[in-house]
């Protein structure tokens, strides 16, 4: 029998309605798989093995019973940003200490609604705030693929880097990802995996640790352009618990996978290139777009001209949302709490010891740009300049149905390489907090290796609401690009 670890969701599934293997199985498999790779990789931070195995078990029993959900049996790896009832869920954060919500979140509910086997809480940034999985206070990722025949530890990339490792190193059949900036689609990107950001208001934020809340969006990490299409259809859906969750019905991804992209009008912005951007990138994009015209797509140049803005936009109004947003641990509601001299000292020393570098500076840019003398010249203006970035891709998407760019400025880097640089680390998010900023589906998928042997991703942003040209247009290029590659798995 094939390796069971191997096989896509899609695949997973239909093996398991066949009868080929049951969920136990397959659920074992990734259970051994996780026990041999994780001392390497540290992909997950809390593997639930009991759980699992009885999940499993009475998955297949409901399966027999002929109760079988959309992903019945499909064992995954859970963002530890997600509450999960029962058990541990830190955003990788000391300030959580044990915290062990008594509640799901709305999509870890919905997935087990429709069959999913939990495998376990995947490693993160702390509070998803990092692009290389280096703020972790469980410590960082490391990236199952390596440059060359370097053993050189690579990022997997961040925040949802747990996420991207264990799907690209067979470590689960796909796995629930969180994106404010970027933080599906780059770490999808460095792993040669697939991850959707869907529109802001698809998946219900309930239950999912709050990090800058007018930017948080969930979606899945996956093998496939297919295999994403399902996840999230799971994943979505209105939730009267969230404010700001959508109402509108859920289309048919998977379908939308399958539909032709002939005659379709693709977006080309001038604006996504940087200095020092490699060469193998802007191939890279015009490959993608080479890809699109042989499928019988127009090619539209178009200009989002306020993308040079976007950046600096993204670090006022993710720290100011976030300064606010954690301004809840304090010691006294959740998780961790030190000792102080009197209760301002137990606050101050709860969340001086709580809190990791990268988070307390993000909490003092927050409160800095939102302190009375600077609100106007910074937060309000920020709030300015993103209407003036939504409006750029409303008016592009009045002449295109779909936009194709590169999803990030490099190749995955080496742990370490950008520690001491906050600045360079933010680059990373360059290509993909503009549909963050505007609220729009993203779907980052792997397109080729560079010179290196590492994957390259290309990204297909959509119009509000509209995931299914996204889904559409990446799985045509999924199948131009035929990108097989996997990393070798080293720590066997
Ligand atoms: N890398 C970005 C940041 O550090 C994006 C993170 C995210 O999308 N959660 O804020």
């Amino acid at each position: 029998m094939t390796d069971l670890t191997s096989i896509t969701l899609a695949e997973a599934l239909d093996g398991l309605e066949k009868k080929q293997f049951s969920s136990a199985e397959i659920t074992g498999a990734f259970l051994d798989a996780i026990a041999k790779a994780n001392p390497h990789l540290n992909a997950y931070v809390l593997v639930t093995e009991e759980r699992a195995r009885a999940q499993a078990k009475a998955s297949d029993a409901r399966r027999a019973a002929g109760k079988a959900g959309p992903l019945e049996g499909a064992p995954l790896g859970i963002k530890d940003l997600f509450c999960t009832e029962g058990v541990r869920s830190t955003a990788c954060s000391a300030i959580l200490g044990e915290f062990t919500p008594t509640y799901e979140s709305t999509v870890t509910a919905n997935l087990f609604r429709d069959g999913a086997i939990m495998l376990g809480k995947l490693n993160m940034d702390e509070f998803a705030m990092g692009s290389s999985n280096e703020t972790s206070h469980f410590g960082p990722v490391v990236s199952p693929w390596r440059r060359g025949n370097e053993d050189a530890k690579l990022t997997p990339g961040g925040s949802s880097g747990g996420s991207a490792a264990a799907v690209s190193a067979d470590l689960c059949l796909g796995a629930t990802a969180t994106d404010t900036g970027g933080s599906i689609r780059q770490p999808a990107a460095f792993t040669g995996t697939v991850g959707v950001k869907p529109t802001y208001g698809r998946c219900s934020r309930w239950g999912i640790v709050a990090f800058a809340s007018s930017l948080d969006q969930a979606g899945p990490i996956a093998k496939t352009v297919e295999d994403a299409a399902m996840l999230l259809h799971s994943m979505a859906g209105h939730d009267p618990k969230d404010s700001t969750s959508l109402p509108n019905p859920l289309p048919d991804f998977r379908a939308a996978t399958r539909r032709s992209i002939k005659g379709m009008k693709i977006g080309v912005p001038e604006e996504y290139r940087v200095d020092g951007m490699p060469a193998e990138i802007e191939a890279l994009w015009r490959q993608g777009i080479e890809w699109a015209k042989a499928a019988g797509c127009e090619i539209v140049p178009i200009s989002l001209k306020h993308t040079k803005y976007a950046l600096p936009t993204y670090y006022i109004v993710a720290p100011a949302e976030a300064s606010s947003n954690l301004a809840r641990y304090d010691g006294m509601r959740y998780g961790a709490r030190a000792s102080g001299r009197d209760l301002v000292g137990v606050y101050e020393q709860t969340r001086a010891k709580g809190f990791g570098a990268e988070v307390q500076r993000r909490i003092l840019i927050g409160t800095y740009v939102l302190s009375a003398g600077y609100y106007d010249a910074y937060y309000l203006r920020a709030q300015k300049v993103r209407q003036r970035i939504a409006e750029d891709f409303r008016q592009a998407f009045a002449k295109v149905d779909a936009i194709l760019t590169p999803a990030t400025p490099s190749a995955a880097f080496a742990l370490g390489e950008k520690g001491d640089d906050p600045v360079a680390m933010y680059l990373n998010d360059i290509f993909t907090v503009t549909a963050n900023l505007a609220g729009l589906p993203a779907l980052a998928l792997p397109a080729a290796l560079d010179k290196q042997g590492l994957p390259l991703g290309l990204q297909v942003i959509g119009k509000a609401l509209d995931e299914e040209s996204v889904f559409a247009v990446s799985a045509e290029l999924e199948r131009a690009a035929q990108f097989r590659a996997k990393a070798a798995k080293w720590w066997l």
